[in-house]
């Protein structure tokens, strides 16, 4: 049995922060890794090299091979290059000008072909380096198919056969869904387009394959990995999921302490920690400059940085817009994904230019000014397998006004002004009725001055950072090895 000590484990992901990133799982990609390796676990990260990284800003070194293999009778050629960062995490950059080297991350139609390709590439790295990986950590529909692919075509391979898989959901309402005529594409037989296998509703589904093929499967809550197990959160995976359930863990996401630092963060206006929270409302005042709003410290200000979908609540928000103005609040919001709800954000935005403001972009260093100068921070999610967000948030001192729901429900308690006890408000409803509600309760704290400073000190005193999720994915890895041994 392999200790701590000597285990290798390779992540296999669509994103990570700073190079790629859409949302949370990019965090994660890069900040679990570097806890694991305090552990003494020599942990590596393989993403695509998008068109958009830029090698010069990132100092990516290229190797001088190139990583050949074939995949149905074609041969590829692959760059390599890579990245040690000053904490010691080496990260892999796969280059293929047709196929990785694009300009999005996601939204082609061969996106099923493409992440095939990167699913092999990634397991042929491993020889390449000479990096044998006692686990194949696989996160989200985009590398489902690592899985798939150690079981079956790498089945005997002498230097994989011994490769445990861990597949991490961070988000199953994205299942990577494809047309069955590319099977013969990817090297998957038609033995395994079967229903408890990877086929679903007469087609291939990525997620599916992680799920079914996997040695061991976790979420990134434990509300969320038994919400998913229902048939009303299960997203038509429910049954699959019940049948997995001895091998279905919920480990919180942490945030990167150091990444997320208000006494550090060289984004916002002015620098602060517990002991000088005070300065907190420079940056208020800062970003209702910064989004030509009336600058008054007095003035609640609600801030939201998220991908504007539905599963995002963006629309229970909208519904509350008029009644949260009417209880004196600024809202400031910061988002892409639909147009349709961007638009109703811009509608209110110009019918409440004192009130609302909207910024329809994709901006780190935005949206920090928002989590330190805003005093709450809004998400109404419908589902959310964690949420970051709220966490950030806390470190900020902004207080989270959340859903119950999965990682919110397991990280943010409802302020108890008798006790003095919680770190934010919570709803339960997906309806404005009862957001309104915990935004009116979040408000009147506000107003009342001490139990505002007792409750931010409640939120940033909470410890959110990755040392014990860490410590349960190595307690993980190690049963996933075990699992992996009985076979
Ligand atoms: P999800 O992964 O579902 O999008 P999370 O709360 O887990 O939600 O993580 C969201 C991450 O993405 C956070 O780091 C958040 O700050 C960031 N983020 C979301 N939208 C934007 C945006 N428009 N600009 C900058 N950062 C954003």
């Amino acid at each position: 049995m392999n200790s701590e000590r000597n285990l290798n484990v390779l992540f296999s992901a669509s994103e990570m922060a700073p190079y790629a990133k859409t949302g949370g799982l990019a965090d994660v990609v890069s900040s679990l890794p570097k806890e694991l390796i305090n552990l003494g676990i020599d942990a590596r990260v393989v993403i695509p090299k998008y068109g958009f990284i830029d090698d010069d800003k990132y100092k990516l070194i290229e190797m001088p091979d190139r990583l050949k293999f074939t995949m149905s009778g074609y041969n590829y050629e692959v760059k390599v290059k890579y990245h040690k960062s000053s904490d010691g995490l080496m990260t892999y950059f796969l280059e293929h000008d047709g196929l990785l080297s694009r300009n999005d991350i996601y939204g082609y139609e061969d996106d099923g072909y493409r992440f095939a390709f990167f699913n092999k590439a990634s397991i042929e790295l491993t020889r390449f380096l000479g990096f044998k990986p006692d686990i194949f950590h696989c996160h989200d529909w985009h590398v489902g198919l690592i899985p798939v692919y150690l079981k079956t075509i790498y089945r005997n391979d002498p230097f994989l056969k011994d490769t445990a898989t861990i597949f991490t959901i961070h988000n199953l309402g994205y299942q990577g869904i494809f047309s069955k005529g590319l099977l013969p594409y990817i090297e998957i037989s038609w033995e395994e387009f079967k229903a408890e296998k990877l086929e679903f509703w007469g087609n291939i589904n990525f997620i599916k394959a992680g799920i079914a093929y996997s040695d061991i499967i976790n979420t990134v809550s434990k509300e969320y990995s038994k919400e998913i197990q229902s048939p009303e959160q299960g997203q038509q995976l429910d049954n699959l999921l019940r049948s997995k359930a001895n091998d279905l863990f919920g480990i919180i996401n942490g945030i990167d302490y150091n990444e997320w630092n208000p006494s550090t963060d060289e984004n916002i206006a002015v620098r602060y920690d517990l002991s000088s929270i005070y300065k907190k409302v420079e940056n208020k005042i800062a970003l209702q400059k910064e989004f030509g709003l009336p600058q008054n410290d007095q003035i609640p200000l609600l801030g939201f940085v998220s991908r504007l979908t539905y599963q995002k609540g963006p629309d229970l928000i909208a519904e509350s817009a008029f009644e949260i103005i009417s209880m004196g609040a600024q809202l400031v919001l910061l988002g892409t994904g639909d147009d349709y709800y961007r638009n109703i954000f811009q509608k209110l935005a110009n019918d409440f230019p004192n009130n609302v403001k909207i910024n329809a972009s994709f901006n780190d260093s935005l949206a920090r000014r928002i989590y330190a100068g805003s005093d709450m921070f809004l998400m109404p999610s419908r589902y959310e397998p964690c949420g970051l967000s709220q966490l950030i948030s806390m470190r900020y001192g902004t207080i989270p006004i959340v859903r119950r729901t999965g990682g919110l429900a397991d990280t943010v308690h409802e302020y108890d002004s008798a006790s003095g006890n919680g770190t934010g408000f919570v709803f339960n409803d997906e309806s404005p009725m009862d957001l309104i509600s915990a935004v009116r309760r979040a408000i009147d704290v506000y107003y009342g001055n001490k139990s505002w400073q007792n409750i931010i000190a409640n939120a940033m005193k909470s410890d959110f950072s990755w040392g014990n999720s860490a410590k349960e994915y190595a307690d993980l890895y190690r049963r996933a090895i075990q699992k992996h041994e009985i076979g």
